[in-house]
Formats: C-alpha cells, sequence, structure tokens
C-alpha cells in the first residue's frame, strides 16, 4: 500500500519527502502545488497489475489502496465510496449528437458528491499524521463531504463557506456536526481565512487548492471509469472545472491504468467552466500556463472559482491529452440540467456544466458525430434545490383536495 516516494513541486521540480512538507512547496509558496510521485517499478514487483485489481472483491475506491497514499493499516471509514454507476443514454447521445453518450454518476457518493473521493482519502490522512482537528474552505461539496468523514472517524470539523454556499450544502455540514463560518465574501475569502486559522491553530487543512493528498482521492474516478471502460475507452472524457483538481485527478488516474497496462488508450479531456468564472479557459486559448483571477460569478456553485489553484495540473492534464476547455453561459447549465433531468438523471449545476460543454464542443466541431463520450456527473441534483426550480421552469398547482379539482386544472392547462 501507499508506495509514495515524493512529493514533488508542479512548478519548480523540486522533490520532497512526505515528513519534510504539508501542503506547498516551500520555495514556490502557496503556487508551488505538489504532486504525489509513487514507485511504480516496486508496485509491479509486489504484484500490482491488472491480475491482481480483476481479483479484488472490494467495489468501493478502497480497492486502489496501492495507489494512494495511506499507510497500511489505517482505520478507513466504514461508509463505502466510489463504485459508482457507469451507463449509456442513448437519447442524449442522439439529442447531443454524438454516437455514444455515458454517465458516470458520481451523485451516488455517500454524501451526493464526487468530493467524497478526496475528503475520504484526507481524513484518513489527516488520522495518519496525527491530527484530530480538520478544516476546508468550499463552495459547499468539499465541505459537507469532509463533514461526513469526519464523522465517521471522529475528527472535529471546522468549515469555511462563502454566503452564496446553497441552504441543502449547509444543511449537510450542520447535521455531520462540523462547526461552520459562513464567511461574509467569496470563495477566496473563505478560502483564505480557512488556510490562516488552520496555520494559526493547528488544524489540519483539506483545501484541495494545497493539500497534495486530496487530488490522489479524486484520482481514483479516473482509475474506476477506467477500469470500467476497458476495452472500450472512450474519445473524450468530459468533466466541468472549477479549482482544476478534478479533472487532473482523472486524468492521473487513466495515466496510471495505462502505465499498468489496465487500458491501453487514453481519451481526450474535455473541461468545461461557466463563463461567469472561467479564468483557465483563457489561459488555455493563450497557450499561457499563467492567468489571471477573475470575480466569479455563475449559478454552478461548485466551480464558481476565480482564483484556480490546481489551474496548471488542470491546463496540463488537458494539453498532454489533447483535449480541449471550453466555457458555457448559466442559461445552457440550467438548460442542461432540465435536460439530463429529461432522461432521468438529476445533477446540480456544476455537474451537468461539462453536458453544456459537450453541446458546444459538438456545435464547434471540437467533438465529432461519431465519437463516443464519457462525463462525470459530478453532484446531485438535491445539493441545490434553489438552482433545481429554476432549471425546471415550472410550477406546482395548488389545488383542493377533490376529482373535480383535478379536471378543472387539467382543463385549465389544455
Ligand atoms: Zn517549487
Amino acid at each position: 500500500m501507499g508506495q509514495v516516494t515524493a512529493l514533488e513541486c508542479v512548478r519548480c521540480g523540486r522533490s520532497y519527502r512526505e515528513d519534510e512538507v504539508l501542503y506547498t512547496c516551500p520555495s514556490c509558496g502557496p503556487s508551488g502545488i505538489l504532486d504525489v510521485v509513487y514507485d511504480y517499478e516496486a508496485l509491479e514487483a509486489n504484484g500490482f497489475g491488472p491480475e491482481r485489481l480483476a481479483a479484488n472483491p472490494d467495489r468501493t475506491h478502497w480497492r486502489y489502496l496501492d495507489l494512494l497514499p495511506i499507510a497500511p493499516g489505517a482505520a478507513l471509514p466504514p461508509v463505502p465510496v466510489g463504485g459508482t454507476p457507469l451507463f449509456q443514454l442513448p437519447d442524449l447521445a442522439e439529442r447531443l449528437g454524438v454516437v455514444e453518450m455515458w454517465i458516470k454518476d458520481e451523485g451516488r457518493n455517500p454524501t451526493g458528491s464526487f468530493k467524497d473521493r478526496a475528503s475520504s482519502v484526507a481524513a484518513v490522512k489527516a488520522r495518519q499524521l496525527g491530527f484530530q482537528t480538520v478544516c476546508c474552505a468550499s463552495t459547499g461539496n468539499a465541505a459537507s463531504s469532509l463533514a461526513g468523514f469526519s464523522a465517521q472517524l471522529g475528527l472535529t470539523a471546522f468549515i469555511f463557506v462563502p454566503e452564496f454556499a446553497p441552504e441543502e450544502k449547509i444543511a449537510q455540514l450542520l447535521i455531520f456536526g462540523a462547526t461552520v463560518f459562513v464567511v461574509k465574501g467569496s470563495y477566496l475569502d473563505a478560502y483564505e481565512l480557512c488556510s490562516e486559522a488552520a496555520t494559526t491553530l493547528g488544524w489540519y487543512n483539506r483545501s484541495a487548492a494545497i493539500n497534495p493528498y486530496a487530488i490522489e482521492g479524486k484520482k481514483t474516478g479516473g482509475l474506476e471509469l477506467g477500469e470500467q471502460m476497458a476495452g472500450r475507452m472512450p474519445d473524450w472524457v468530459s468533466v466541468s472545472v472549477g479549482d482544476g483538481c478534478t479533472i487532473a485527478g482523472i486524468w492521473k488516474g487513466l495515466k496510471e491504468l495505462r502505465r499498468f497496462g489496465v487500458i491501453d488508450r487514453l481519451p481526450r479531456m474535455l473541461g468545461t467552466q461557466a463563463k461567469g468564472a472561467a479564468p483557465l479557459v483563457q489561459a488555455w486559448r493563450s497557450g499561457e500556463e499563467q492567468w489571471a483571477s477573475v470575480e466569479a460569478n455563475t449559478v454552478a456553485d461548485s466551480i464558481s472559482v476565480g482564483q484556480p489553484r490546481n489551474g496548471l495540473k488542470a491546463l496540463r492534464a488537458v494539453r498532454e491529452s489533447g483535449g480541449v476547455l471550453v466555457e458555457v453561459s448559466d442559461d445552457q447549465i440550467l438548460a442542461a440540467e432540465a435536460d439530463l433531468a429529461a432522461h432521468g438523471v438529476f445533477g446540480e449545476p456544476a455537474g451537468v456544466t461539462g453536458l453544456a460543454g459537450i453541446q458546444q464542443a459538438r456545435w464547434s466541431g471540437l467533438v465529432g458525430p461519431d465519437e463516443r463520450v464519457v462525463h462525470v456527473m459530478t453532484g446531485s441534483g438535491l445539493k441545490d434545490a434553489a438552482s433545481a426550480r429554476r432549471a425546471a421552469d415550472r410550477e406546482p398547482t395548488v389545488i383542493e383536495p377533490s376529482l373535480g379539482a383535478v379536471q378543472a386544472a387539467l382543463e385549465a392547462a389544455r
């Protein structure tokens, strides 16, 4: 398990031992995001590979412990994470104009989002590092997820959310027993306050933006998707992009599977940002590895990130895969939410943003009609009821409790 050899800075390339550094590169500062490096040869020599994976009956994401930064014998949270369904929606494929459209429904995770993969690993890691208190700044999902796993592992959780965090996510935080600070300001303000509190008060900071282990948890999304699609890898894997951690994590997982011969080819990555929070799309267009921060404003709260911290990993993942980054409007996002629901799947705005991106990429010819696409739907629609009501764009009919009232209402609607 966990053959970590180093933490390597994505900016300057310096390597650190795991016990030397907690979050980011001391030489580059906060922009020096660290990447966890494993000894793949040693893993292979110890028998890790397609056969061992195939023989493993564990369907949760802990089946990838060999590729996670977790020491042997660590206590794992009992509620299963991962093992989410991947299924085809032929009618949606037809509507989007592609030959195959697959959805990986991450809303089926225990707290309703993809973030459970990251938070579960970060919570286990916090315990392993000897912390009893964890904290996190989040637009909502990462926080509610960290609160859920803290409840399971007996950790104390302090959460910093911006004012726009949906009520449902705050309710989740409270019911899981976290102390919640609603910060009067943006996500950026919440993020900076959380970092300061962690440093000063000695808490373990799970904020995906700087925590090198959170992205390793997200990696299991790619590992799982790759295993599920082995032998029939799609042309594109689509996901919405805020901070950049999710797309980079999925890409790393897919690359590891190819390294170990579980899959024989890699898909292209299609990242979609909301127009109101799209600094990485600007960087993508200009061919740069840096970006100006923006005042984030989008209905897709989970990707409402004006200053992506993992942007470098995200841009490199997209470029390395021969993929693209596109942006879509809030109207397109809400339309995609209604569209996906019409096919039976209820996603939150950020979860469906990538679907609007696929449509956009089809219109502009970036994705072809004969291509096969998997969209990673990152969060349940129940996370944000107000946006769902906007997307549905219809109202219930209030009636007296009589059949006559039903008939009258039907007549009136005719
Ligand atoms: Zn560095």
